[in-house]
């Protein structure tokens, strides 16, 4: 198959597969993403190991010889809508997280993979910076929040890639800016600074990573930064203006229906280690299986009731 047509039948397969867009990048390696890792691990030398992982990432030819192009695609979960009762603490990506077994879409990886294949290609799932590969391919443009953004999903997408052995046209990137010049509502609306400045972003100080990861307790007044967030925080997504009008709720999202009386703050501030296991942590699952008192500890906080009442130890 001449590499045009292969590139019009990857698209093809990535719609009927169910992503809202897919684009094609060179295996080129990624020199701006390694400097900015390299920034990072100075910055966060406790951390160097993970960084270390993701540095190899910037440079795909070098595990992965005879990958000739990369295949990118995107999903968008602004489509389902949020069922009643939900803590507005829990991160919309975690909500709608496709790997969760439950979701539809859960299998689209697969179903990708296996549709490359009968397309005759090599295929390796990953292995590139998914977010570089993404504007690279024309998919999509960085925020300064540092999520990236399409014109018709804004940033509620998730980006998924393949390595594939032929070398198929590139498409081209957006270079335009994509945010107004003097905008930073998402950096004055990140309620702990870990969005710094344009692009730059401190894991360690972000809620997300609080809520979730970051050794316990957490410092005092991060804690206290955290506000109404339980797992997850979107409030740099939500200040943007590029995300205005794409939230649109069309479709239900079954599988969440079922847990969602589980999963309002009240019930997660007194939910026992048996619904922990068994409903929340199969559904939400970066907080261990035995720590069903981080959930307790965010949710009371973010439903107001005092620290000492949630029974948090002090930091
Ligand atoms: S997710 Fe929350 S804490 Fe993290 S950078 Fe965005 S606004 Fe800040
Ligand atoms: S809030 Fe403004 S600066 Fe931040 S990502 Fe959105 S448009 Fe860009």
């Amino acid at each position: 198959m001449v590499p045009q047509k292969t590139a019009s039948e990857v698209k093809r397969l990535a719609e009927s597969v169910g992503y809202v867009d897919c684009g094609i990048a060179s295996t080129e390696p990624f020199t701006e993403f390694a400097k900015t890792i390299d920034c990072r691990k100075e910055q966060f030398p406790e951390a160097a190991p993970e960084y270390e992982r993701l540095r190899s990432r910037a440079f795909p030819r070098e595990k992965n010889p005879w990958a000739g192009s990369i295949v990118v695609c995107v999903r968008w979960y602004g489509k389902y809508r949020i069922p009643e009762g939900i803590s507005p603490g829990i991160g919309r990506n975690y909500l709608f997280d496709r790997r969760n077994k439950d979701c539809p879409e859960n299998d689209m990886p697969r179903r990708m993979k296996a549709g490359l294949r009968k397309l005759g290609l090599r295929v390796r799932r990953g292995g590139v910076p998914d977010r570089r590969a993404a504007v690279r391919a024309g998919v999509a443009r960085f925020g300064r929040n540092n999520f990236v953004y399409t014109k018709e999903h804004g940033s509620w997408i998730n980006i998924e890639s393949w390595l594939i052995d032929k070398k198929l046209p590139a498409d081209e990137p957006d270079s335009t800016p994509l945010c107004p010049d003097s905008c930073r509502l998402c950096i004055d609306a990140c309620p702990s600074g870990a969005l710094q400045g344009p692009f730059c972003m401190r894991w360690d100080r972000c809620v997300a990573y609080l809520t979730y990861a970051a050794p316990e307790p957490v410092d005092d007044r991060l804690w206290r930064t955290m506000g109404r967030w339980v797992y997850g925080c979107d409030d740099c997504q939500l200040a943007c203006p590029l995300n205005r009008g794409k939230w649109r709720p069309e479709e239900p999202a079954c599988w969440l229906e079922n847990i969602a009386p589980f999963l309002s703050n009240e019930a997660l501030a007194t939910m026992d280690e048996e619904t922990y296991r068994t409903v929340v942590h199969p559904a939400f699952w970066y907080i261990p299986p035995d720590n069903v008192e981080r959930w307790r500890r965010n949710a009371a906080r973010a439903a107001g009731i005092r620290p000492e009442q949630a029974g948090r130890q002090s930091g």
